[in-house]
């Protein structure tokens, strides 16, 4: 029986929730609570129809790479390499984490607003292939770093079209007012792309912009396109630069709760190209090659979260609480900008959702995991699945409470394995003095 979401998601005839073929009660009891879990199948599934998409559109000119900060540990990493595709890192520990998995570094695209000398020192030790530049005083940086460690590096520019994503606050960085990247309306971008171009020991391969995330329609992406096009244009004409790369970074939407009408990928792809297409044919240039960035929309549908059922407290006419055993430390989203999340008990998959909870968390907060969330009844020692949790989850974790971070489980055709381990106490203790 199909449940919600995802079609890794599924009812067993015991009326447990599967994931990946994976019994949720039987992960729990074997790799205890919380615990992430992730279906390697339908990951790899939201791989290939990006690139299949960009195969259509794009034929041997255009790339898909992940945005590693949805969700990455080593064998993510190994996993996206052996799909063929891009990494998009931002910090050391991602880059490290790429190094460690063998991910070739010619393939790793290096972000960031805030590069450090010491992190630009370590980019260029590690050789990525591409560094997207944020601001006038990294590139100055870069070029003379470049140029003491005697290399040339490749770069494009972050640029901040003026789209408006419609999204939420927190996540909307294309406008002028963010903080990421050149603004164009202000010439801040083209003066960039002037110095940028005569630069030695830098070599501007092209343009990036990446409007927001949680982007629920076509236009803004289209729009940006069509913007960062023109951009291109101007420069190569009265630059006499060769800018050959344009990098739409990602930002399309999936589903959380039955609200939710995301746009299936396959659509939004063929809406970007042919605005891309027409975009060049109107400024009679060649079609660029062209980077995706997706991070959410390879990750999300195939992770669970599962929790065990410390308490019900029902408050006579307010509302009952159904605390677990995780909450923000291991998922900050719902805390952090309200996100919503479907739930279930994950051992009564099969009962009716006929009851209206308040599901918190074990932290030190009020700790929402969701204000008013329809589910089976909740009993103690139950164990309450968060679907559609893989993205943002995991990779936004931390310690509060001094909590130690969840083990990762990667599950497939029914098997499971541990691919990040719970941490220990020892590890909480780790770095203190
Ligand atoms: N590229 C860049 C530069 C980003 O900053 C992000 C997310 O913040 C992404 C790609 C991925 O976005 P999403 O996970 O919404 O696809």
């Amino acid at each position: 029986m199909r449940v919600f979401l995802s079609d890794c998601l599924n009812i067993n005839e015991s009326g447990h929730l599967t994931i990946g073929g994976a019994d949720a009660v039987g992960l729990a009891a074997r790799f205890g609570t919380p615990l992430y879990v992730m279906d390697e199948n339908e990951i790899r599934l939201n791989c290939r129809r990006f690139l299949k998409s960009v195969e259509k559109h794009y034929g041997g000119r255009g790339t898909v790479a992940f945005a590693s900060k949805a969700f990455l540990c080593k064998e993510m990493a190994r996993l996206i390499n052996s799909e063929g595709m891009s990494l998009d890192v931002v910090s050391p520990g991602e880059l490290l984490t790429a190094e460690e998995a063998g991910f070739p570094m010619e393939r790793v695209i290096y972000h960031g607003n805030n590069k450090t000398a010491p992190e630009i020192a370590n980019l260029l030790r590690a050789g990525v292939g591409r560094v997207v530049v944020d601001n006038i005083f990294e590139l100055e940086m870069l070029e003379s770093m470049a140029k003491s460690a005697n290399s040339r590096v490749r770069i494009l520019l972050r640029i901040k079209p003026g789209v408006e994503a419609h999204t939420h606050k927190f996540t909307t960085t294309g406008g002028i007012d963010s903080k990421f990247g050149f603004a164009l309306e202000t010439g801040e971008a083209m003066n960039a792309i002037k110095t940028a171009a005569g630069m030695p020991h830098l070599e501007l391969v092209g343009i990036h912009c990446h409007i927001g995330s949680q982007i629920f329609s076509r236009e803004p992406f289209a729009h940006a396109a069509e913007i960062m096009l023109g951009l291109f244009a101007e420069a190569n004409k009265e630059l006499d630069c060769e800018l050959s790369e344009l990098n739409l970074g990602g930002g399309f939407g999936v589903k959380y709760v039955d609200a939710d009408e995301p746009v299936p990928l396959e659509d939004y792809m063929e809406t970007v190209s042919q605005a891309i297409k027409e975009a060049c044919e109107k400024l009679r240039i060649p079609t660029p090659y062209v980077y995706i960035e997706p991070g959410r929309s390879i990750v999300n549908s195939a992770g669970v979260i599962l929790y065990q059922v410390g308490a019900v407290k029902e408050i006579p006419d307010i509302r009952t609480y159904v605390t677990v055993d995780g909450g923000l430390a291991d998922n900050p989203r719902p805390a952090m900008y309200g996100a919503k999340y479907t739930m279930l008990v994950a051992n009564r998959a099969n009962s009716p959702k006929d009851k209206l909870y308040a599901v918190s968390g074990r932290c030190c907060e009020s700790d929402p995991l969701g204000a008013d969330v329809q589910l089976q009844e909740a009993k103690v020692g139950d164990i309450l699945a968060v679907l559609g949790a893989g993205a943002y989850t995991f990779s936004m974790s931390g310690n509060y409470n001094r909590l130690q971070r969840p083990a990762v489980v990667f599950v497939k055709d029914g098997g499971a394995r541990e691919v990040v381990r719970r941490e220990s106490l020892e590890h909480i203790l780790a770095n203190d003095i």
